[in-house]
């Protein structure tokens, strides 16, 4: 029942703890009155105080996702094809779209304290086979937000420049500063997917990226970057349908690149990548989430939910203002 399902997926949201220490900006502020230098003073000492503490890398990170969103358990077994690409938690298609409107702005909203808090980052990771539907993901959640609270980058076979480097180079220079949302449009998974897909480099290589996208991930995550990483889950029939689609309108035509009936006929190679991405990396400072993703209009909810409630749960403060702002008066 939709309505059943609605409810459970409005009532979710502000569950659980949300502020941590690390999230109250007023805690940076000197404690005692009488030490409290003069209030410019202070505004000037805040940003340093926040640079010293930083966010607990301890923490449990401030990740919610929507129901219907499966979660891999770090160290646990976990199998993709377990996940049904075409669930959709029961709900209703038009509800879904007013729902996913409703999500956007409060994105919108918390996306503004975040740019003004200043102090920490999300980073939303999309992988997905080809039409997996990163980019309408993108349009979908990302429309409205302030252009300046937010990146995205996509990533593209490397540059001659990118391959001189090691191989984390190109996404660490991409990462969202403090105040904004950064969505990676593939990532550095795919050093561990379409690398080992196509044998771009020796099997030991890949292998050890797993450690090292974890660690990379740690330094993010004890840096004050939450991170949500959606793996778009597509069936291999599905597949077929978005790329006769393709091929079928000519104005889809520029979507369509010959190259990806090539890497169709690695779907199994493809499908164990990810799911060995997902066990190797997936972990309590960044879990995987896999999104099932045949409905689009399901996808896009459950995506926009779960960063908007993360944002919610990261609990970001507008900082504390100079006071005596509200008696200035403008000269003429
Ligand atoms: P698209 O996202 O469809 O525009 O295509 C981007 C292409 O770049 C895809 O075929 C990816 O597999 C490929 N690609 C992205 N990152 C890498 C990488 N690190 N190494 C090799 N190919 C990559
Ligand atoms: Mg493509």
């Amino acid at each position: 029942m939709p309505k059943k399902h609605g409810k459970r997926h409005r009532g979710q949201s502000g569950a659980g703890p949300a502020a941590t220490d690390a999230a109250d900006v007023s805690a940076a502020a000197p404690g005692n009155a009488a030490e409290r230098p003069p209030s410019s003073a202070r505004w000037v000492r805040a940003a340093p105080d926040l640079e010293r503490h930083g966010p607990d890398p301890a923490a449990t990170p401030p990740i919610r996702v929507a129901p219907g969103i499966v979660t891999v358990a770090p160290g646990a077994p976990f199998r993709l094809a377990d996940v049904d690409p075409d669930a959709s938690e029961g709900l209703d298609k038009a509800w879904a779209k007013e729902a996913l409107a409703a999500e956007r702005g409060r994105i919108q909203a918390l996306q503004e304290r975040l740019y003004a808090e200043h102090r920490r980052s999300l980073l939303v990771v999309l992988q997905a086979i080809d039409t997996g539907g990163k980019d309408g993901t993108i349009r979908a959640v990302l429309e409205g937000v302030n252009p300046q609270g937010c990146t995205v980058s996509s990533f593209k076979v490397p540059s001659a420049d990118e391959l001189d480097h090691d191989f984390l180079w190109r996404y660490h220079a991409r990462v969202p500063r403090r105040g904004m949302i950064g969505v990676f449009n593939r990532s550095h998974y795919e050093d561990v997917l379409v690398v080992r897909v196509k044998g771009l480099v020796d099997d030991a290589v890949w292998r050890a990226r797993y450690g090292l996208i974890n660690d990379f991930e740690r330094l993010l995550a004890a840096s004050g970057t939450t991170i949500l990483k959606f793996l778009l889950h597509i069936s291999k029939n599905e597949q077929r349908e978005r790329l006769e689609a393709r091929i079928a309108d000519p104005d889809k035509h520029w979507k369509f690149d010959p190259a990806d009936l090539v890497e169709r006929k690695s779907w199994d190679a493809y499908q164990a990548a990810f799911q060995d991405a997902m066990i190797q990396c997936s972990t309590s400072h960044a879990p995987w989430h896999v999104v099932p993703a045949n409905r689009k209009w399901f996808r896009n909810y459950v995506i926009a939910r779960s960063i908007a409630d993360t944002l919610e749960a990261m609990d970001p403060r507008y900082p504390e203002a100079t006071k005596g702002i509200s008696d200035l008066k403008v000269p003429d």
